[in-house]
């Protein structure tokens, strides 16, 4: 690995990745490489060590015994938190959404803790799963288009004040806990309950966690047809469906 070289690290992809979400790993590093830059991508699997220098760490969704050991996996280890304290950016999906929070409850049915690296608390709702596809605006702050995505959870997610919406719903679910809210953030710490793959669907997601872990504040234009073709198949969908 170069010294100049951004890392990528996708965690445990023997555990994490439902619904396609290691596209979101495929879709950085090309986007890393249309700008022309060296990127390495790790995969990490739950057996190994997750290194801590890390520039950029993608987590996906999972069934929830995955999950769990997903979980039991990352708080021992410790890396992840290590690397979040010095700055990395780190984007999550569903399952690794929950699991970067307090705590939630896991596939017996008890609250197990997570990582406590966003201020968010999940639980279960009763039956009834949030599937389907969504539309949300994005914070305005981050200065991105409408979020479209497609979820199937049963956790539900409260925010702490230590954490903002990552995005207000206006077709779907999203957290699910009643306010509107999608996903949760805090710094560089990204969670959301999207699949899709959703940067596949949302390129500039994955272009604001290239720049966070660059430091810059823009990067040179790509051709961004087919995702636009592929963001209208889809928010199309999430509006009918509603
Ligand atoms: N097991 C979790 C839930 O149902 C996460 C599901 C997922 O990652 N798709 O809430």
């Amino acid at each position: 690995m170069s010294e100049s070289s951004l890392r990528l690290v996708w965690i445990y992809p023997d555990l994490l990745s439902t619904y396609g979400d290691q596209g979101n790993a495929l879709v950085v590093e090309r986007r890393a490489r249309q700008r022309g830059l060296d990127v390495t991508r790790l995969d990490v699997r739950s057996d190994q060590p997750l290194p801590t220098s890390g520039d950029i760490y993608l987590i996906g969704g999972g069934e929830d015994r995955p999950q769990r050991l997903a979980a039991e996996r990352l708080r021992r280890d410790g890396g992840l938190s290590r690397a979040v304290a010095d700055g990395a950016a780190v984007f999550a999906v569903c399952a690794g959404y929950q699991i970067l929070g307090h705590e939630f409850v896991n596939d017996l049915g008890e609250r197990e803790a997570g990582l406590g690296v966003l201020d968010v608390v999940s639980t279960r709702s009763g039956d009834q799963r949030c599937v389907g596809d969504l539309l949300a605006d994005i914070d305005g702050t981050l200065g991105l288009p409408p979020l479209t995505g497609f979820e199937n959870h049963q956790g539900i997610t409260r925010l702490g004040a230590g954490a903002k919406p990552f995005a207000r719903v206006r077709f779907g679910h999203g957290n699910g806990s009643g306010d509107g809210t999608e996903g949760a953030y805090s710094g560089n710490v990204f969670g959301t309950y999207m699949h899709g793959p959703v940067l596949a669907r949302n390129p500039l997601i994955a272009d604001l966690l290239l720049k966070l872990a660059l430091e810059v504040d823009t990067l040179p234009p790509t051709d961004d047809r087919w995702y636009e073709a592929l963001r209208e198949e889809r928010i199309a969908a999430a509006t009918q469906s509603a």
